[in-house]
């Protein structure tokens, strides 16, 4: 076959995203803030492109990776876990990796997190050693208890994790932990990290051949553009002249200021770009070291 020539049906590309969930709305947000628009079929499990020949299916977040790997989906937005965790289940059947994460997409974050109940005395994980920790991660609980040498007893719930200490199934768990509201309302703390995760974009192991590649170029290219805009606030506020060469360093990741003076030429009034993530550690270092009139608006729009 003319390589240049498409196969049939693979001039387009599909995306997978979470039907419905926590993933679900800024998946999609983040995708339409790219140009793509669709067409919802009537069962609104497929939207057609219709600005770019790039489809959405929409899905269980865990069909996924899957998905992808079986090329039936092209692309998929997905949580680090979900796809860390089916990426270690199947290196059991087949060699390398079957899929990949392309870019981390700054929502959906959460921590795999091992929690035990609050009234143990936490000091180390050799702890868990003989214990039954309940997860619906088993490979990667597996892997990282293999990495530190404890033999410890994997108890896989596909749901409601956090209850079984209380149940009497397990003594703890490992699960995803966001806000560590729910474990608090279940008496458990968590102690030890596994993973940091947000949602990412995947993709397969290996490189399209064909007109998807430079549909996923452009996508990519638009993505990265879309995502540093996100992380992008107008910073705007007030000193005086005198601490600039302190003030300035503090601001993260910032492009050259506009600098405006008012009250003569001693008080200046200035407004940043930063690229950087401006925390509220962030904004009080910087009034204490005589910024005023703090104020941090976000950005619709760059042209540069
Ligand atoms: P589905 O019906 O698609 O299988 P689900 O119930 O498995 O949905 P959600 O609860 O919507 O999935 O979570 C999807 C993803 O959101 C998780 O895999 C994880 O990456 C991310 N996430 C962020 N915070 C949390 C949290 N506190 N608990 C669970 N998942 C979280
Ligand atoms: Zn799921």
């Amino acid at each position: 076959m003319n390589p240049v020539t498409p196969a049939p049906g693979r001039d387009r590309l599909r995306i997978a995203i979470q039907k419905s969930g926590r993933l679900a709305e800024p998946a999609r947000a983040l995708l339409a803030s790219c140009g793509l628009s669709w067409r919802e079929s009537r069962d609104r499990l497929f939207c057609y492109g219709e600005s770019l020949p790039i489809d959405l299916l929409l899905v269980r977040d865990d069909d996924i990776p899957g998905l992808i790997a079986d090329g039936v989906c092209d692309l998929g937005i997905v949580g680090r876990n979900v796809l860390a965790e089916q990426d270690l289940a199947g290196r059991a059947d087949t060699d390398g990796p079957r899929f990949r994460e392309l870019r981390p997409l700054g929502f959906g974050g959460c921590r795999l997190a091992i929690a035990v109940p609050d009234a143990w005395q936490w000091r180390e994980p050799s702890q868990l050693a003989g214990t039954r920790i309940a997860t619906s991660y088993p490979q990667l609980l597996s892997q990282w208890l293999q990495g530190q040498g404890i033999a410890a007893q994997v108890v896989l719930l596909s749901g409601s994790v956090e209850i079984a200490p209380r149940l009497g199934q397990a003594d703890a768990i490992c699960d995803l932990v966001s806000s560590g509201a729910t474990l608090a309302a279940n008496q458990l703390k968590p102690v030890q990290t596994l993973l940091d995760s947000e949602a990412v974009l995947a993709g397969p192991a290996v490189d399209f051949d064909d007109v998807r590649a430079e549909l996923m170029e452009l996508l990519l290219r638009r993505l990265d553009g879309a995502l540093r805009i996100r992380r992008s606030k107008l910073l705007m506020f007030q000193a005086s002249r005198e601490l600039l060469p302190t003030l300035l360093p503090l601001l993260p990741d910032a492009e050259e200021p506009t600098v405006m003076r008012i009250d003569g030429a001693e008080r200046l009034a200035l407004q940043a770009l930063c690229h950087g993530a401006l925390t509220w550690q962030r904004l009080e270092e910087l009034k204490r070291a005589g910024a005023r009139g703090l104020m941090v608006l976000p950005v619709e729009g760059l042209l540069a």
